[in-house]
């Protein structure tokens, strides 16, 4: 469900200013941060113009971490303190991670208590958890961010793979805390992808988000309907990737150069140069890979584009192959799929792009980086979500309000105008009159939340409507509006029919609530359901008290004429009763249910006491209406 969420009025900041906000791509090998500056997302370079921060710490005895580049060479000389990867043991316990091989790290069950049952690893820095390391690399996109931005961020969008659990989701939102970093939202790398594109400024589609990486294959079905991204399907292998195709040329190179099998170090010489040929065949039609081996062997070996694509279809195939389960899972045709993304820097060779685009009839998006599309779609979202809206620009993904907009009643009470999950856009309208004679202004008090007291509800807006012309308690028709537009922004208006008055507020969302927080408001709402009847009972009681009270009052001062000293002293009695009941009826040392019936008791009482010089009240005003007229003037 998408959420509508609304800010404290004194939250929200002044339109003109930008409020600075992320996206992360927290990748398995390399990390980016983007942001929208000038309505233009891109992604954000370190002091050195490097744009990828490379998923790697290092730590070291004396308890600190090198991140990134820093971290990258000790992978081979102090593999067991240089965590990779890390992404693969997020909110995972050590059964999740047995079946990887050649790990060289120490794990350490985590336990129940203090690791949440997730591995943890030890290093002579001690033992870290998963959500420690990606922390590290956390806390470095956002110094990243702050200096390249100058200033602190109020938040950032973190991207998942689709198919993480709620452990792994969970992990990926505790390491963002651990850096001091405030999530707005987590959101699964192929919706990020298809943002990034604009897909979701369409009305509804099926889009397929191809994304082969450097290690890892993943392919994503979406359905994009009323702005909302939902994952009908998602699949791949997270043991094929680029990487794979590296290893294919590789075994093609020593083919053809005849070289017998290889020592550690050739194979490693020779690896860089394939990957470096398969990424010049994306844009060449042939290359030459030529190196001078350790061994005193010289390889010169000439590819054309035409014979890597033709060695490396079985991993094309392979991927296709998981495309088309992915497909069947989602229940969806070809037919049906309205654009496809590709995502990941594998997806650069245009054999790819051909064998995806002949099974999707269609051409796919490919023109934004695969590399950076993840992140800047994130950052894009981000940017909507700390309340940045540039004119043209979508809002966000909404749909149903998740909470009930009311507005605040006499003695606290919550008058529910949009009840929760209407669909927005929505208008809804009330009625309400003037408590006092002569009252000339009407406090609006606009609150979220389920609950009968506006004190269990939160506040969003307060405005006054000034101006009413002075009249009978009661006799003024206000018309207050409710009216939450397709890009859940709240208006409220109100307006006193008869004089015309008229004013308003708009309440701006920020997206201040979590999906959790408003869990919590509904079950709370669920539970006090029966507490909240007996105390608005008791409230409306109140407010009837308060009401006869004024009016009795005021009666008096117009008429006590009519009413002899004894009269006047048996109204007084009663009046006192119900001061003395409205008083007692605060004590909350006696049961609600029985300080509404004393009060209630209290309230009739004078209701009957006075019906009398009511009646005198009404002879007298008529008579006085007539007075000097004659019958057919009346
Ligand atoms: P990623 O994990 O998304 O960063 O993707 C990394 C993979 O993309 C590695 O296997 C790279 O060799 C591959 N890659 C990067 N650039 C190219 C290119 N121009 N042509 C083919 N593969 C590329």
């Amino acid at each position: 469900m998408a959420l509508l969420q609304i800010s404290e009025p004194g939250m929200s900041t002044a339109p003109h200013q930008h409020r600075l906000a992320v996206g992360i791509d927290l990748g398995t090998t390399n990390s980016l941060v983007a942001t929208v500056r000038h309505s233009i997302p891109e992604v954000l370079t370190d002091e050195d113009g490097r744009s990828l921060l490379p998923s790697i710490v290092r730590y070291l005895p004396n308890g600190h971490a090198n991140i990134g580049y820093k971290a990258m060479a000790a992978r081979t000389t102090d593999p067991k303190n240089t965590v990779v990867s890390v992404k693969r043991f997020m909110g995972r316990g050590l059964k999740d991670i047995a079946h990887v091989e050649n790990l060289p790290y120490d794990f350490v069950d985590g336990g129940r208590e203090g690791g949440h049952g997730m591995v943890q690893l030890k290093t002579v820095a001690g033992v870290k958890s998963p959500v420690e390391v990606s922390a590290q690399i956390l806390a470095t996109l956002r110094q990243t961010a702050e200096d390249a931005l100058g200033d602190e961020l109020v938040g950032a969008v973190i991207t998942v793979p689709a198919y993480f659990d709620d452990a792994q989701r969970q992990a990926t939102k505790d390491a963002a805390q651990l850096a001091g970093l405030n999530v707005l939202r987590l959101l699964s790398e192929p919706t990020a992808a298809a943002i990034a594109y604009g897909l979701d400024h369409g009305k509804e589609g099926v889009f397929a988000v191809y994304d082969l990486g450097g290690g890892t294959f993943d392919i994503s079905i979406l359905k994009l309907s009323k702005g909302v991204f939902e994952v009908l399907s998602t699949g791949g292998d997270s043991a094929l990737g680029g990487d794979d195709f590296d290893q294919r040329l590789f075994c093609y190179i020593t083919q053809q150069a005849g070289l017998a099998p290889l020592s550690d170090v050739d194979t490693a010489t020779l690896m860089v140069k394939a990957r470096q040929a398969k990424e010049l065949l994306s844009t060449n039609e042939e290359t030459t890979v030529e190196a001078i081996l350790k061994s005193g062997e010289v390889v010169q070996v000439t590819i054309t584009a035409k014979t890597f694509a033709e060695i490396t279809q079985p991993l094309v195939a392979k991927t296709m192959n998981a495309v088309r389960k992915a497909m069947r899972d989602a229940d969806v045709s070809v037919e049906d799929v309205d654009g496809v993304v590709l995502v990941g820097g594998a997806t650069r060779m245009p054999h790819i792009r051909r064998a995806v685009g002949d099974f999707f009839k269609t051409i796919p998006h490919a023109n934004i980086d695969p590399d950076k599309v993840v992140a800047l779609g994130a950052a894009i979202q981000a940017n909507l979500l700390a309340g940045n809206r540039a004119a043209g620009d979508d809002w966000l993904l909404l749909d149903v309000i998740p909470l009930s907009l009311g507005i605040e009643t006499m003695g606290g009470l919550v008058e529910k105008i949009i009840p929760r999950n209407s669909t927005i856009p929505c208008a809804r309208a009330q009625e309400f009159t003037t408590f006092k004679d002569g009252q000339t202004a009407l406090a609006v008090h606009v609150v979220q939340g389920e609950r009968e007291l506006v004190s269990d509800c939160r506040s969003l807006a307060r405005f006054e409507l000034r101006g009413i012309p002075p009249m009978a308690a009661g006799a003024a028709r206000i018309r207050v509006t409710y009216q939450v537009d397709a890009d859940g922004l709240l208006s409220v208006s109100a307006r006193e029919t008869r004089s015309g008055v008229e004013a308003s507020i708009t309440v701006k969302p920020s997206y201040g609530l979590g999906d959790d927080e408003v869990a919590r408001m509904l079950q709370d709402s669920y539970n006090s359901a029966q507490v909240d009847m007996v105390a608005r009972a008791l409230r409306e009681e109140q407010v009837e008290a308060e009401r006869i009270l004024l009016a009795t009052q005021s009666a008096l001062d117009a008429d006590t004429e009519l009413l002899d000293e004894e009269e006047q002293g048996a109204i007084a009695r009663l009046m006192q009763g119900v001061r003395d009941a409205t008083a007692r009826s605060n004590d909350t040392s006696i049961d609600a249910d029985s300080r509404q019936n004393v009060l209630h008791d209290a309230v009739q009482a004078l209701a009957r006491g006075t019906e009398e010089f009511a009646a005198r009240r009404m002879d007298k005003s008529v008579r006085k209406v007539l007075a000097g007229k004659a019958l057919d003037q009346v």
